[in-house]
């Protein structure tokens, strides 16, 4: 019988089914034929722990240990990268990570050679590393199968009932639960209406990504952004993944790039760099998914027992997504938080879906 249904198979919904199936028989549903279709698999891939809400920074300090040493995983997760801030005439320079260094342009040009000489300093941050996103969905898919955890995909959640257990309907089928945990990405807010509770506000935002040709010897250069967030670029493979870092307002759907703001990030990045960018081999873009107050949504919904959100990662569910998964695991188990988390300084009211009651 089964005592937790799982929505959405993306780094959320993955991470928080492995976790949860150590104590309990687990389903979990993917509307798509394929886990991580949606934002998961659009990520620009970086684990960056000084950035986005404050709120989250203990989850992804604490998901480092996972990151480190990965079960289920045969090869490692990280691997260097650094970033690097531009500051241009104009800008100010705000240092997130704890290893920032102000440096100078000459300094700027040392790390990426094709930066214009209009950069008037640079921040330069050494820490944080490249996420092997694929891979470490997959060694949750591996964890959570392991644990006897049963996937179904092309299984759209479409009515949602309370009885004496959750009562979920999924293409004609009815599947019963005591627990259900909405991680349903975009589609959270929509998820939570479908079991008549009120949403708790959740706004995707697109951004836009695409690849161009790499010049020779760019392998090694960090992440290259300005500090008006207006653009980045950084290695992947043999390629440049590019970004407009935009935030532009959505519905929930399957994102689509727009030919402007691809045009737009290019023209950024040929301004503020040599490269000279004319041809993109491929683009995309994903979803980011905000709550109105920049923070998560983790925790059993305040009118609904048994009814866990786990939505509005951000920019920051996959590097998040270990301790998100295990804090969402330790509430549905006891009501609290890990006491690895709570000793991180965690402040468990910042993620509860009351707040936007
Ligand atoms: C360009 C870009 C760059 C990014 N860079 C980073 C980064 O460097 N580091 C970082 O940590 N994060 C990054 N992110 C953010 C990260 O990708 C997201 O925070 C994360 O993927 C969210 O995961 P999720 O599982 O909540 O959502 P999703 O991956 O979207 O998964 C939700 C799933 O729920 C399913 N679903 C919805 N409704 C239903 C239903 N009714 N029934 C069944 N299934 C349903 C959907 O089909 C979907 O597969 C980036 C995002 C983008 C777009």
């Amino acid at each position: 019988m089964t005592d937790v249904v799982v929505i959405g198979g993306g780094i959320a919904g993955v991470s928080a089914a492995a976790y949860l199936a150590q104590d309990w028989d687990v389903v979990l549903l993917e509307a798509e034929s394929a886990l991580a279709y949606h934002s998961t698999g659009r990520s620009a891939a970086l684990y960056y722990p000084g950035y986005g809400h404050p709120s989250i920074h203990p989850l992804s300090y604490a998901s480092g240990a996972f990151f480190e040493n990965p079960e289920y995983s045969d090869h490692p997760l990280l691997s260097p990268r650094g970033v690097l801030t531009l500051v241009f005439p104009g800008q100010t320079a705000m240092p997130l990570g704890e290893s920032a260094q102000l440096i100078d342009p000459a300094a700027v040009r040392g790390i990426v050679s094709v930066v214009s000489d209009t950069v008037e300093a640079g921040i330069w941050e050494p820490d944080p590393m490249d996420l092997d996103v694929a891979g470490l969905h997959q060694a949750y898919v591996r964890m959570f199968r392991a644990a006897g955890g049963t996937i179904l995909t092309v299984a759209r959640v479409t009515a949602i009932e309370r009885g004496d257990r959750w009562r979920l309907s999924v293409d004609g089928d009815k599947i019963e639960a005591d627990v259900v945990v909405n991680a349903a990405g975009a589609w959270a807010d929509e998820v939570a209406a479908l079991a008549g509770l009120a949403r708790v506000g959740l706004i995707p935002k697109r951004r836009t990504a695409f690849m161009v040709a790499a010049p020779d010897g760019s392998d090694r250069w960090p992440l290259v952004h300005d500090s008006a967030s207006s653009f980045y670029f950084k290695p992947d493979g043999s390629q440049l993944m590019c970004s407009l870092a935009d935030e532009t307002p959505s519905e929930p759907c399957d994102a689509r790039p727009q030919e402007i703001d691809v045009a737009l990030a290019i023209d950024r990045i040929n301004t503020a760099t040599s490269l000279g960018i004319r041809s993109v081999r491929s683009q995309w873009a994903g979803l980011r998914t905000f709550a109105s107050d920049g923070g998560m949504v983790i925790g059993e919904d305040p009118s609904a027992e048994g009814f866990f959100w786990l939505a509005g990662q951000g920019g920051t569910g996959i590097q998040t997504a270990p301790a998100a998964g295990q804090l969402l695991a330790e509430l549905v188990r006891t009501g609290a938080a890990p006491r690895t988390l709570q000793a991180a300084g965690l402040d468990l009211a910042a993620f509860a879906p009351a707040r936007f009651r």
